[in-house]
């Protein structure tokens, strides 16, 4: 699953490491008992769109294999009509739903007339149980859904329908054993309007007009999990084509089919990669890409009919920015993946999420810098999994929420569907794509993917644990990847390594763990696959596994590098001369490490480590270059302080902030130039918004300049340019704006476009107008899915998180009627991030003990966590921000345990 909508998750767990067992189906966990297994589904739906609700009936083939009195399996807002085993229908009485525990319980008769029960037991063997139900057509994209949408000719209503069933929901649908280990095949059936196109896991079968509409039967998928059902169906396009024995096919609502084009395109080189990658081809007949217009916010990997939320999949070459391109091939990647890590082999239970979501993530991410390294998605976040967070660094924003007292580790229990739900989260996805990568850089690609082609060998149409993965991996390298790897997955946080010179060229490391705004986390160990270099020398790796390691024959004049590109998920503190060392040699870097000292340097000053003269330092030293990734980590740290900062001080820092800024900006210009990379069309507009928001005068005039002339004709601003012109415009804009803004919000039919303008009105930061734009949460301008986010948007962008929060609250139970099953715990903590009052924190504390779920504390510790870090953040930051702007006082701090003196340009660069 992608889920854009996801903010930080956060457990607090015992820090103690149990050695995970091989895959057993009898020991894995969860609600069902192991004595009845399922083997083949056959389910008929048939939806009735003028009620929202369906009937439906299955039959399921179960294999008996210990006598049981009872059928225990999963159901939820189903009502079960009619219930027989082996053809003898049972009381109505023997049935029960336990709506809590999400169970369908079948008490077997005392004896049946086939003789199969007797003394109440049902015989070992093989049994048919057949069901008759009814249930819900749902708002949120949770179960069957439903979504409305603009049809092509303006002021057409179109309805289509829909499923998400990850992590519980097919249980939503019909009655089955809702467990990832419960691996049966499905055949479905559905009736729908004779207009529609029906899609599901596996190519129609057969077709056939019925009384109100058709009969659509589809063929039986392999042995997979519930949770991967997929059933779409309305007024729909699509184009298609072939890669080998794969038919492949983009759907979309009608008259989009051909916006599908790139999609398309895309699919059949990355099927190429992976069939060759994973070493066992795709098995299923078909791959179908589903745009849908709403209803759910990313993309989920049903296996065969992938669904995408719409702007994740369609391109349109004269409308679509060079990002949104970007974002739609590292989706596809991830979605791809999955379809062998997730699909043809299944983590057991929830608490292996990572096995799914931290490799699909890793081998996306792979798959899509093997085709388009100049896009440096290895550094950058090109895909927003939050509304309400801007792009950043993927492993960043793991190691952020890691070094917090409220992280997890990433491999962690999961006891209830709320925790299974919650496991979506930072860790899970991008700590694992760290980790992995960290390992593949240390075992080399080769050695890796002999690994991971062993395990798919071993483990299709199965289910495995970690362990699994890493005795594949053991048995290629001939390491032990087990042990190193546990320090990574079973306990929570991250290393620092400190580097300190001593005399004859030896270097001491030493280890201990990175916290930030955690006094009292407890000290833990790892075994680090380091990665180091001599600058301009090749690079070499150390298993670090004690406290303390040394390098010898390091020249003293030359400057040490460790973790190199980056790739590691640590970070590395330089003593005084080593800093120095580092920073002559900064022309003489890559971006990636460039990147990866910006990051490490910035994380020092949040954990008060350093003072900001350390960041900033660095930054005035950086030689000039149009890296994307570099200058977005720049912009991510300015753009946080600015937030941060009180009026006054505000004030002060912007004409400072803009001048780091503005050279870059004024080499690129406003106008896209001819063959000029992609990826300068990403920095152009990201330095628009910054400069903006840091109230550059000639910015905001020209971005208005620019929208007038876009509103004659839309074709005058290069699609690059639209979502910063508009974010800005949005930002400033008086009433008259406002309007006009809405107006082209209501009017357009692309999902792209309609996003770019609502998230320009979320920015407004005229009180009068941000209570024009909040109500718009509550209608249905939006997807379902957007809506609701509308009012975290305003929360981050408006500068009233305050006016976002008192909307909210009065309007809540209409608002979370919106949110499906993965949003629910993290809406309401997701509103109180941007404040940095502590006051707030005991606000949303009390808040959350009368109205919110149990489910939802880690992510209320999280978000409380972070408003006491931004608070004390606030004040020390003030100060030493002063100084080092002011360029006048001397500010004194340490790195590593060295003085860091200076603040003005010319002192540090005596460094
Ligand atoms: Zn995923």
């Amino acid at each position: 699953m992608f889920a854009f909508l996801t903010a930080l998750l956060s457990i607090t767990f015992p820090v103690t490491m149990t050695a995970e067992k091989p895959f057993s189906f009898k020991d894995t966990p969860g609600k069902l008992p192991r004595e009845v297994v399922p083997t083949d589904y056959s389910i008929r739906i048939v939806p009735n769109i003028g009620t929202l609700t369906f009937s439906g009936k299955e039959t399921v083939k179960l294999d008996v294999r210990n006598p049981v009195r009872r059928l225990v399996l999963n159901a939820l807002e189903l009502e079960i009509t009619d219930a027989s085993l082996d053809g003898e229908a049972l009381p109505k009485s023997a049935i029960k739903i336990d709506s809590e525990k999400e169970l369908l319980t079948i008490a077997l008769p005392s004896e049946s007339a086939t003789g199969r029960i007797r003394r109440g037991e049902l015989a070992v063997g093989e049994h048919t149980l057949a069901l008759r139900f009814s249930g819900k057509i749902n708002q949120q994209g949770q179960g069957l859904f439903y979504m409305h949408y603009q049809g092509l000719e303006s002021g057409t209503q179109k309805i289509m329908l829909g499923t998400q069933f990850e992590a519980t929901d097919a249980r939503r649908f019909f009655p089955c054993w809702d467990e990832p280990a419960f691996r049966a095949r499905f055949q479905l059936t559905a009736v729908v309007p004779e207009n529609w196109l029906a899609v599901s896991n596996m190519p129609i079968e057969t077709e056939k007009k019925i009384e109100g509409g058709k009969e659509v039967r589809f063929a039986a998928t392999p042995p997979m999990s519930s949770y991967l059902n997929v059933f779409v169906a309305g007024e729909l396009d699509l184009i298609e084509s072939r890669s080998g024995p794969t038919q492949i096919r983009v759907i979309t609502t009608k008259g989009k089919a051909e916006l599908g084009s790139y999609a398309l395109e895309v699919t059949a080189q990355i099927l190429q990669y992976y069939n060759d990658y994973f070493g066992v081809p795709y098995p299923l007949p078909k791959l179908d890409q589903i745009a849908l217009p709403g209803g759910f916010g990313g993309a989920m990997e049903n296996w065969g009919g992938i669904t995408y939320y719409e702007s994740a999949l369609l391109f349109d070459p004269k409308n679509s920015s060079a990002e949104t391109k970007q974002i739609i091939y590292e989706v596809i990647a991830h979605e791809m993946a999955h379809m062998w890590f997730g699909d043809l082999v299944t983590m057991a239970w929830w608490d292996n999420l990572w096995l799914n979501e931290g490799f699909a993530s890793w081998m996306g991410t792979k798959c899509t810098a093997h085709f388009n390294p100049q896009w440096e998605v290895w550094l950058r976040r090109s895909v927003p999994r939050d509304p309400t967070r801007r792009v950043g660094i993927a492993k960043e924003a793991a190691m952020e929420g890691d070094a917090r007292s409220t992280t997890h580790p990433i491999q962690q229990s999961i006891a209830t569907e709320a925790e299974a739900n919650s496991a979506f989260d930072d860790i899970t996805y991008k700590k694992g794509q760290s980790f992995l990568r960290m390992l593949e850089s240390f075992l080399g690609e080769e050695v890796f993917r002999d690994g991971i082609r062993r395990y798919i060998a071993a483990h299709k149409y199965s289910n495995t644990t970690t362990a699994d993965l890493w005795n594949a991996l053991s048995e290629t390298s001939k390491k032990p990847i087990g042990e190193i790897a546990a320090g990574w997955t079973e306990q929570p946080g991250f290393p620092v390594v400190k580097v300190k010179r001593e005399a004859d060229g030896k270097i001491q490391l030493t280890q201990e763990r990175f916290t930030v705004n955690s006094k009292n986390a407890p000290p833990l160990k790892w075994k680090i696959p380091l990665t180091y270099s001599v600058v301009g020398e090749a690079p070499a790796t150390l298993l670090m596994t004690g406290t303390i390691a040394s390098l010898q024959n390091i020249a003293a004049d030359r400057a040490l590098k460790l973790n190199v590109n980056g790739a590691g998920n640590y970070r590395a503190e330089y003593d005084e001369p080593s800093w120095r060392l580092l920073l002559k040699a900064l022309p003489n870097l890559g971006v990636e490490d460039r990147v990866n000292l910006l990051s490490d340097a910035w994380a020092f000053v949040q954990s008060g480590r350093a003072p900001v003269s350390l960041y900033f330092g660095l930054v005035e030293e950086l030689p000039p270059s149009t890296e994307v990734a570099e200058h977005q980590q720049i912009i991510n740290v300015l753009d946080f302080i600015n937030r941060l900062l009180g009026t006054r001080e505000r004030e002060e820092f912007q004409p400072y902030a803009r001048s780091l800024l503005r050279p870059t900006f004024e080499t690129l210009g406003w106008e896209p130039k001819e063959g000029e990379l992609p990826t300068v069309g990403n920095l152009r507009a990201s330095l628009i918004n910054a400069l903006g928001d840091l109230s550059d005068p000639e910015i905001i005039a020209g971005c208005r300049e620019r929208f007038e002339k876009y509103l004659a004709n839309p074709a005058s601003l290069a699609p690059d340019l639209r979502p910063p012109v508009l974010a800005v415009v949005g930002h400033y804009a008086d009433e008259k704006t406002w309007s006009k803004l809405h107006d082209l919000g209501l009017k357009t039919a692309s999902i792209e476009e309609k996003q770019n303008y609502y998230n320009a009105l979320a920015e407004t930061t005229d009180p009068q107008l941000v209570k024009k734009t909040l109500p718009i949460a509550l209608t249905d301008e939006l997807p379902t899915s957007r809506a609701i986010f509308l009012v975290s948007a305003v929360a981050r962008d408006s500068g009233h998180p305050d006016m976002a929060w008192k909307f909210a609250a009065a309007n809540m139970k209409t608002l979370l009627a919106k949110v499906d099953a993965a949003g629910a715990n993290r809406y309401v903590p997701g509103l109180f991030t941007f404040f940095s009052d502590v006051s707030r924190a005991d606000e949303l504390k009390s808040y959350a003990k009368n109205n919110l779920p149990a489910a939802s504390a880690p992510e209320v510790a999280k978000v409380v966590d972070e408003i006491q870090f931004r608070s004390e953040f606030k004040r020390r930051l003030a100060p030493q921000l002063k100084a080092w702007t002011g360029k006048n006082k001397l500010t004194t701090g340490t790195i590593g345990g060295v003085s860091n003196k200076g603040t003005s340009k010319s002192q540090n660069k005596s460094y």
